[in-house]
């Protein structure tokens, strides 16, 4: 049997309306470039990837409008976005069903995650190789937790011993992760690791690292940017 590869596929047809911006967050400039271009230089540098899907919608103007030819030749678009991140990524899992094996590795990665560095990176791969029912980069909670009462009063306060805020990558083989997507619906898990749990599965918790930020709020670009100038940039 040939060695699994490793694809990476990023969900990029969201509107980040959280952001307020007309474009969708991947475009937004962070230090002169595309916030996606960085998310997605960080795969096109590792020699154990094979090839980058940007999984886009299907009317997106954005994506022409910047040049990726630096990034080299593993990117590939998929205009064949969802309504939700589920939808996406299933669309864009049964977008290469040709191409792909049952074992080989799908490393799903926001695109609006453009911190993510080659030692985050190594570590999922190293770690998650070893685990069928894959992995996640996660953290743990650091903050004391409250429960909403009404009013925006405090309910309770909640344990949070044994809680971590999950990320991405997030990493299974091809025939594992389209099964459980298919299985739980396109409307159902938040991120990919919980379709997979939903069939019983464990995937392994990989310590990130919090500079691997998801570009959210207006203010987290400015954390994003110093950040990257700061040596995250790859
Ligand atoms: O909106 P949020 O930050 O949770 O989106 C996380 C990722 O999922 C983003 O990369 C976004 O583009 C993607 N997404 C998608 N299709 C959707 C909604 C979100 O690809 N319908």
């Amino acid at each position: 049997m040939s060695t699994p590869k490793s694809y990476v596929l990023i969900p990029a047809a969201g509107s980040g309306s959280r952001m307020g911006a007309e474009l969708p967050k991947q475009y937004l400039p962070l230090l002169g470039k595309p916030m996606i271009h960085h998310t997605l230089s960080v795969f096109c540098i590792h020699p154990a990837i094979s090839r980058v899907f940007v999984v886009l919608s299907p009317d997106d103007t954005g994506w022409e409008r910047y040049d990726f030819s630096g990034l080299g030749d593993k990117v590939e678009v998929l205009r064949c976005g969802g309504a939700t991140r589920a939808e996406t990524v299933l669309n864009g899992l049964e977008a290469i069903a040709e191409r792909a094996q049952a074992d080989d590795w799908v490393l799903v990665h926001d695109a609006a995650r453009p911190c993510l560095t080659q030692e985050m990176l190594d570590n999922l791969l190293v770690t998650v190789a070893d685990y069928a029912d894959g992995g996640l980069l996660a953290v743990p909670v650091a903050d004391t937790l409250k429960r909403e009462g009404s009013d925006g009063r405090v309910d309770h306060t909640e344990p949070r011993a044994g809680l971590w805020r999950a990320q991405t990558p997030q990493m299974f083989h091809y025939k594992l992760l389209r099964a459980a997507l298919r299985a739980s619906g396109t409307d159902g898990p938040t991120d990919e690791a919980q379709a997979v749990e939903l069939l019983g599965y464990a995937p392994r918790l990989v310590v990130g690292d919090g500079h691997n930020l998801k570009v959210t709020y207006p203010e987290d670009l400015v954390i994003a940017e110093l950040l990257l100038k700061n040596g995250n940039d790859k």
